[in-house]
């Protein structure tokens, strides 16, 4: 389980960009989160806050009970964090990669074989295992990727826009896989600009907007709350509500009345 409890980031000489703004939301154990926002919203500086990339200014964040600014080491095996697919290695094979990072997690011998082999499994790589990587699909070195984030068998996972710029056969598989996470009990978090992905994968969705989280709920929620049946039409008529209250009362909180009328 994760928890962010007041997370806030400010960039700028006087702080003046408010990154991420006191920012609060669980994932639960089991259930897929989506961190839904526009651009510039946020959400890559918050889930690099979670996985201790970078500092939060204030707030806190728990992963499994721990804190990740008071104990980053234990954070660290619990969470595993789907990176770039361009940080693949061409010479070698799927399985030596995930035994490499298996090794850095503590694993040795047979324990970390029997590690290398469950991903291999649970991602469906056997036929790809043990080629080298040189000349993988973007599909397949994204593969690589997650792998590396579960040889140490972590129970949440997160994952930056894990389905952009993939074609339509690896959107499924990824998707397939964020499923398949949940159904082994993993926490899953990831952020997209896909709405018919979030609406079909999350259990529970967090929405922000310059920094603040203006809703939360399930996507059924969300769409009961604006009176839409598709969740891209609630996210518009969320997001774009609160750039209304932004103008209107600059420089105030204003978050408060849609995160009542969801809770
Ligand atoms: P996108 O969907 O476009 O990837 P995002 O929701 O992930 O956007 P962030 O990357 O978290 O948004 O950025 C949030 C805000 O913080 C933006 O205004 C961005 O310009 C600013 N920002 C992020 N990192 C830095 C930095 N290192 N220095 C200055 N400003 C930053």
């Amino acid at each position: 389980m994760i928890e962010v409890q007041n997370l806030k980031k400010y960039y700028g000489d006087d702080e003046a960009i408010k990154a991420v703004d006191d920012v609060t939301f669980v994932c639960p154990d089991g259930q897929i989160t989506g961190l839904l926002g526009p651009n510039g919203a946020g959400k890559t500086t918050t889930l690099r806050m979670i996985t201790g990339l970078i500092k939060p200014r204030g707030g806190t964040v728990i992963v499994n009970g721990c804190d990740v600014t008071r104990e980053p080491e234990k954070v660290r095996q619990m969470l595993g964090v789907q990176a770039d697919a361009t940080g693949v290695y061409p010479r070698l094979t799927p399985r030596e990669q995930f035994k490499f990072y298996g090794r850095f997690y503590g694993l040795r011998g047979k324990q970390l074989d029997e590690h290398v082999q469950a991903v291999i499994d649970e991602l469906q790589m056997q036929d790809i295992a043990d080629r080298r990587a040189e000349g993988f699909s973007r599909g397949q070195r994204q593969k690589i990727v997650l792998g590396r984030a579960l040889v140490h068998n972590p129970p949440n996972v997160i994952m930056d826009e894990p389905t952009n710029g993939l074609d339509v056969m690896a959107v499924r598989q990824t998707r397939e896989t964020i499923h398949a996470m949940k159904a082994r009990g993993r926490c899953v978090l990831f952020s997209t600009h896909y709405m018919d992905e979030a609406e079909r994968l999350c259990d529970n969705i967090a929405i922000i907007v310059g920094g603040k989280i203006v809703a939360v709920g399930s996507p059924e929620q969300l769409m009961r709350q604006t009176g839409q049946t598709r969740l891209e039409d609630a996210f518009v008529s969320l997001a774009g509500r609160e750039g209304l209250l932004r103008s209107e009362h600059a420089g105030q909180s204003r978050s408060l009345e849609l995160n009542t009328a969801v809770a």
